[in-house]
């Protein structure tokens, strides 16, 4: 039945010869959809070893490679996860005592957000730049909606990300402009999609893959705003090879668990002038004889960019 779609669960004991190795691409309450590598979709349960071998984090997250055994009743169990390479985790908000991973085994983290309606958030980039750098995942920052006006400023700031080693892709679902460009930088990875309500995210995942037909344009329920609301989190395949995860959920910007001491790791081009700095461990505010006050006088580090290491210094 629906509600308890393996009874055998409890009493099928596979051996070793049985498992079958997958990748987890939908998690959906305490079901989970595995993509087998000869290409099986299979819905999963979990073992309970599992869960208990799991030191508080996530058991399963979308994007993880599992071992599992088929079920005689055509559904699955999970029996083991296998090591993750990467994670992400939800930013924290409030005392939580599981880390909650959003997805796992990624490479890469779109940043997708618009020139205008809703207006550029420099702020929002910045965060995900360190969330992503934290989660082991190489950031790309996807200017969309290029087609409608741009704020003066932005040449400058997408010089200056690529000049510390940022891709940056403009694009415009609209004309088809830069589409092309993220498919090739997509390819045989495995990227997250996040962005602020709005900024064409769905449109541009359904460009991205013929036939998915994620719904666009939904007028956002603001009574329900801030509420902690369950999301659906999958994983689609792409047609030059390589996957895409969606996070619907991911809209709203916490603070995750950043050291202060270890913010600075996450500004690439402050690490090239730290070394030079009179104290080892500089914060880069107030220190004299300090290398990277020094890169910034002379332009070489963005105001932009100092300007959002010290609000989120001072944030933590
Ligand atoms: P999401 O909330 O980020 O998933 O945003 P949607 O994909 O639902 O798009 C929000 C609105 O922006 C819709 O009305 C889209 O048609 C529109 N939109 C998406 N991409 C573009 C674009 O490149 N240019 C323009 N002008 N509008 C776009
Ligand atoms: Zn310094």
């Amino acid at each position: 039945s629906f509600l308890f779609p393996s009874p055998s669960l409890s009493y099928y004991l596979p051996s070793m010869s049985d498992f079958v190795k997958g990748v987890v691409t939908a998690t959906k309450g305490r079901l989970f959809d595995v993509r087998t590598d000869d290409q099986r979709a299979v819905s999963c349960e979990i073992r309970r070893k599992v869960k208990d071998a799991s030191d508080n984090t996530t058991p399963v997250a979308v994007g993880d490679d599992v071992l599992m055994t088929l079920l005689p009743d055509g559904f699955g169990a999970i029996e083991e996860v296998l090591p993750r390479r990467s994670s992400f985790f939800r930013p924290t908000t409030g005392l939580r005592e599981i880390k909650q991973v959003i997805a796992a085994n990624l490479d890469q983290l779109a940043i997708v957000v618009s020139v205008y309606s809703p207006p550029l958030k420099i702020g929002l980039i910045e965060r995900f730049l360190i969330a992503a750098q934290m989660g082991n995942m190489t950031p790309i920052i996807v200017i969309n909606k290029i087609d409608l006006e741009r704020p003066d400023d932005l040449e400058r700031i997408t010089t200056s990300y690529r000049q510390i080693g940022f891709a940056v892709v403009w694009t415009s679902v609209k004309t088809g402009e830069g589409v092309s460009e993220i498919q090739s930088l997509l390819a045989d990875h495995r990227t997250l999609f996040v962005g602020h309500s709005g900024v064409g995210k769905s449109t541009l995942l359904n460009a991205l893959i013929p036939g998915l037909g994620i719904k666009t344009n939904e007028v956002s329920d603001f009574s329900n705003r801030g509420k902690h609301t369950t999301t659906t989190i999958e994983m689609y395949e792409l047609p030059l090879g390589g996957f895409i995860v969606d996070s619907p959920g991911l809209k709203v910007m916490g603070l995750w668990e950043v050291d202060k001491e270890d913010l600075p790791h996450y500004y690439p081009e402050f690490v090239r002038y730290a070394a030079e700095c009179k104290f080892s461990t500089c914060s880069h505010t107030h220190e004299p004889n300090c290398a990277v006050k020094s890169a910034l006088a002379r332009g070489d580090i963005a105001q932009f960019r100092y300007d959002n290491y010290l609000s989120i210094a001072e944030s933590l």
